[in-house]
């Protein structure tokens, strides 16, 4: 017996205003693994990750958890009841709140939520600051308390829009390595969208390669650097950094 995948999308298509920006894309991801959807800007990405979290709808084709359908486009199960956790980029900490009321928002049982916390704040390193409101953390701060917060309801899957690029250069690559080790600590699987080949490379598992709507060619990092689809995947990956 094979176990279905953690998350599963079959032949998605969205259109806007008569155009196809997502075009019969399918993909799926095993728990603990991390796949990058890796495209220039406007390919469609942004649109694919919103339709798997259930805010923007499909005209065709189905998402599936678990091996269970949540949405085949008519039907749904709302954004709500998925057991997906989101992390974008300007998915700004609550202000009001310290870091622990940040991390145990999403926490139903608030009996158990003072211990999750706590794991996750050890987990990002940021145990001495539970007390801390938002405005007294750095940048990188906000970002690993973000982290633990889309963590804490324990997700088993993430859908992360370009995490990192609020970040300065000098913090981004310690950033993105104490996620990976997070995630992979928690079994999460894990779609993160990039623009930035480098930072696929770093953290992915599998590469998916987007252009136009369309997956043009997917496998491991090493494979997709070293044995570009065409032209185009060989250029775009020709200004890593
Ligand atoms: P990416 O995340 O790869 O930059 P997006 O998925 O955000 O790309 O957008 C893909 C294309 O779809 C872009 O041309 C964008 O302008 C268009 N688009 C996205 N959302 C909408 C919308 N709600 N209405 C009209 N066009 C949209
Ligand atoms: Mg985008």
């Amino acid at each position: 017996m094979t176990t279905a995948p953690r998350l599963e999308i079959r032949q998605i298509s969205r259109s806007f205003d008569g155009r196809r920006v997502v075009d019969d894309v399918s993909l799926s991801i095993q728990p603990g693994q991390v796949t990058c959807l890796l495209g220039p800007s406007g390919c469609g990405k942004s649109t694919t990750l919103r339709i798997i979290a259930g805010v923007e709808r499909q005209d065709s084709g189905e998402v599936l958890v678990d091996g269970q359908l949540i949405s085949d486009g008519v039907h749904a199960v709302p954004p709500e009841g998925r057991g997906i956790g989101l992390m974008f980029q300007d998915f700004a900490l609550f202000p009001h709140l310290s870091v622990m009321g940040n991390v145990a928002f999403g926490l139903s049982d608030k009996s158990k939520a003072r211990a999750r916390v706590e794991e996750l704040l050890a987990r990002v390193g940021m145990s001495r600051h539970i007390d801390r409101f938002p405005h007294e953390l750095s940048g990188g701060e906000q970002q690993r308390v973000a982290l633990a917060r889309a963590l804490a309801p324990r997700p088993h899957i993430m859908l992360m829009d370009e995490p990192f690029s609020g970040l300065d250069d000098r913090l981004r690559d310690d950033i993105r390595d104490e996620t990976l080790a997070v995630l992979k600590a928690e079994e999460t699987a894990v779609l993160l969208v990039t623009h930035e080949p480098g930072e696929a490379m770093r953290m992915a598992d599998e590469i998916a390669l987007m252009r136009d709507g369309r997956i043009v060619q997917r496998g491991a990092p090493y494979h997709i650097y070293n044995a570009p689809a065409d032209r185009a995947a060989a250029a775009f990956f020709s200004d890593i950094n």
